[in-house]
């Protein structure tokens, strides 16, 4: 039904206050330079893992687990994620979904069965296909947003930011868009070296933050996340 490259069975970090299975759906189309699953990019590589021998997973774990978290790669991506996130949803447990917000028609035939979504704004939107290394990126994730946002599903947005990727005043950009486009939870997560072709060619930096409070006026939700060490 879908293919999954990997499976975290248990997780509280990837839907805020849920325990949750995270699992990682094969393929992207975009190429970002500080990707950290490269071996989840190919869309057609086999699974590691089974949907149905996830679906047994959690008919074990039930009582246990509150929810599953659909991420990648780009789940959307995968034309019967809706089925998946269906047949999760008929055993009971919840649905979280990680997305760049690449299909928005996708998202939008989704949204009606999740209960969280993780929508990363990767940058200023003139920036977007620098970033990605796929034209037109910019357009598909606005309507995305714009479709959450209408939902009413919770969610959060989040940046990936180093000064290498953009510059710090282009943050105050990014920032005042997301304003105008009405999103109220907002969390800028540092770049995790180590990864990407951009990352080889760093050292780990503090996370300097040009003046934070700034950043963080105008949402009920702002976070500030270091990468881990
Ligand atoms: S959108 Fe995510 S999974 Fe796809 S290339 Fe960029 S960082 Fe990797």
């Amino acid at each position: 039904m879908i293919r999954i490259g990997g499976m975290v069975p248990m997780s509280s970090l990837d839907f805020p206050g849920r325990l949750s299975a995270v699992l990682f759906l094969q393929g992207c189309p975009w190429r970002c330079g500080y990707c950290h699953n490269p071996h989840l990019l190919p869309a057609r590589a086999p699974g590691a893992i089974g949907f149905d021998q996830v679906l047994e997973f959690l008919d074990r774990r039930r009582g246990l687990l509150d929810a599953v978290v659909f991420s990648g790669g780009e789940p959307t991506a995968q034309p019967r994620l809706h089925e998946a996130v269906a047949e999760v949803k008929r055993r009971g447990f919840l649905a979280a979904l990680h997305t760049g917000g690449m299909y928005p028609r996708q998202l939008q035939r989704l949204l009606p069965l999740l209960d969280w979504v993780g929508l990363d704004i990767k940058a200023p939107w003139h920036r977007y296909d620098a970033i990605t290394r796929c034209p037109g990126s910019a357009a598909r994730v606005e309507a995305s947003l714009q479709l959450l946002l209408r939902s009413g599903v919770h969610y959060e947005c989040r940046t990936t930011w180093a000064p290498e990727l953009f510059p710090p005043r282009e943050l105050h950009a990014l920032v005042a868009q997301l304003r105008v486009a009405g999103v109220r939870n907002w969390s800028l997560q540092q770049l995790r070296h180590g990864g990407g072709a951009i990352a080889a060619d760093c050292e780990a930096p503090a996370f300097d933050v040009p003046d934070p409070v700034r950043l963080a006026a105008g949402f009920e939700q702002f976070q500030l996340r270091p990468a881990a060490p």
